[in-house]
């Protein structure tokens, strides 16, 4: 069956001559049927230094073209690619090497601080570097090989592509195992779903160690013939000139990266190659999409779902953005999605399915799940029952089909026995138009059980009166639902694909305290 190295031997056979990866960090500009020599370069390298079908390969790596070189090296080998997030801290990568156990890690620069005093203690391991002079490791162009020919090696589609490690807003870290096959189902879905052809071209801001930018936008281009253009890490002004002169058409951004982009002076002339927009992996306040639209010109399209699932379940086209804002969009052509009752914590079977707008667990299955947790079969177990995933999200599903993803169920307030959605209070809070950026939790209280406290990034000077006026106002949430609290902060905790880290605000909570 297919596999990434068959997708990717299948467009540079197609389109040998079209543009497939530009990268101006190193002046790369190859066609496919250049990038497909690199790639076999790559493989050979690997090879030569011992790592063959099942080895591990790691990478704590920016967007750069080595990153998309050694994981398409790694597909045609075998090997399982394993990219880590650049943001860890060296405690944090040194706990998923020594999990995911790889031979080789690739690292650059600007996360040597991080990489450097791991290597230490990892002495089986080799370390290269992709940047010359830098750290402990060896220089990878020292010893790439000259060798083009075809790497070919017995491959199998169910054969693992990789092991991606979940953000771990909870707990530590789950290596999460998908295999060849899982990637192309996708690509599949969303490359249809994107309307992409190879006359489009893709700029990758998002980082491409996480899913949504790798899986959702990268591997779908792919799969067409699209081009492929590179920013090394983000930043709003790049973006731009980005798209201006290389012509992007096409481009996924977590929320947090449209929000900085508007934020900039450019006239839509300087965006006006850019046919359409990607974002995902965290909601956006309907406040925000409406202020996209406006000084973007297009709609964008939004994907929702997790690692675990490959990861995009549902997508909300660019026509339901107003429509629809706040909804997350309806299954993709192979994702079925089910709400489910769960009765205090414990969750339901599949078939105890919610009523049309009724809250529940959002469970979903389909061809791009992941094998399992990498050797976690509990935690597996948990996961997956009867066939389904089981998300850890609250949502409905509406009259029409549409999915509203709510909240985070172990981020739900209960307040005087009441559930409170996070989603709700803070789409009610963006709206004001003194509000920046807005996130609440939970807070112990006597009284209530919880109580919501409010975090607000201040757009200009407002006061927390101010704001719970403006939500008792024409009916915007329900007097419980308010914040009983405000706090006002510089800016909010996100990970790097743009997700708050509320364990972070909880934190804050206990050390300022009330
Ligand atoms: P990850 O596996 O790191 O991609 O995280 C998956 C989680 O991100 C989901 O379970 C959701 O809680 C959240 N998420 C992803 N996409 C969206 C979206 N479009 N809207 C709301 N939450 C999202
Ligand atoms: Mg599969």
């Amino acid at each position: 069956g297919p596999t990434l190295k068959s997708m990717f031997d299948q467009t540079a056979a197609k389109f040998p001559e079209r543009e497939g990866l530009v990268d101006e960090r190193i002046n790369v500009r190859w066609t496919y049927g250049e990038w497909k020599e690199e790639v076999n370069r790559f493989a050979h390298t690997l090879q030569d230094n011992g790592i063959s079908k099942g080895d591990v390969v790691s990478t704590v790596l920016f967007n750069t073209s080595e990153f998309m070189t050694v994981l398409f090296a790694c597909a045609r080998l075998g090997a399982v690619f394993n990219p880590i997030n650049f943001r860890l801290t060296e405690k944090e990568i040194a706990f998923i090497l020594a999990d995911a156990e790889p031979k080789v890690v690739l690292y650059e620069r600007a996360t040597s601080p991080q990489v450097d005093p791991v290597q230490a203690d990892m002495t089986d391991v080799q370390f290269w570097s992709i940047d010359e002079k830098d750290g402990k490791g060896e220089y990878l162009y020292s010893k790439l090989s000259s060798d083009v020919t075809n790497v070919e090696t017995e491959l199998d589609e169910d054969d693992t592509y990789a092991i991606m490690y979940t953000s771990g807003t909870t707990g530590k870290p789950k290596g999460v195992l998908h295999t060849h096959r899982d990637m192309v189902d996708q690509a599949m879905a969303m490359a249809l779903t994107m309307r992409l052809t190879a006359a489009d071209k893709g700029l990758s801001i998002g980082p491409m160690f996480h899913c949504a930018e790798l899986h959702c936008a990268i591997f779908p281009r792919i799969l067409v013939g699209a081009g492929n253009a590179i920013l090394h890490h983000y930043d709003p002004k790049e973006t731009i000139r980005l798209v201006r002169e290389e012509g992007i058409t096409t481009m996924f951004g977590a929320p947090t990266m449209w929000h900085m982009m508007i934020q900039e002076e450019f006239t839509k002339e300087d965006i006006t190659t850019l046919r359409q927009g990607l974002y995902g992996g965290a909601p956006m306040p309907p406040s925000l999409t409406r202020e996209l639209y406006d000084v973007l010109g297009i709609g964008l399209v939004q994907a929702y779902g997790m690692t675990e699932m490959g990861p995009a379940i549902t997508v909300q086209m660019e026509d339901e953005q107003i429509k629809k804002a706040g909804s997350a969009g309806k299954p993709l052509v192979n994702q079925e999605v089910r709400i489910i009752r769960s009765e205090d914590e414990e969750s339901g079977t599949p078939e105890d399915i919610c009523a049309p707008g009724e809250l529940g667990e959002i469970i979903v299955r389909g061809p791009s799940m992941m094998k399992g947790y990498y050797k976690r079969p509990e935690a597996t177990e948990q996961s997956i029952r009867d066939g389904w995933y089981y998300s850890g999200d609250v949502g409905m599903m509406d009259e029409e089909g549409y999915l509203w993803v709510r909240d985070r169920v172990k981020d739900m307030i209960i307040s005087g026995g009441e559930n409170i959605y996070s989603r709700e209070v803070e789409d009610a809070l963006s709206e004001h138009p003194a509000v920046e950026d807005a996130a609440v939790v939970g807070e112990p209280d006597a009284k209530w059980g919880e109580q919501v406290v409010a975090f607000i990034v201040k757009k200009e000077k407002v006061s927390a009166q101010e704001i719970d006026e403006f939500l008792l106002s024409g009916n915007r949430l329900s007097r419980y639902k308010r914040p009983k609290r405000y706090e006002f902060v510089e800016e909010l905790p996100r990970n790097a694909s743009g997700k708050l880290q509320k364990f972070k605000l909880r934190e804050y909570e206990e050390v300022s305290g009330k």
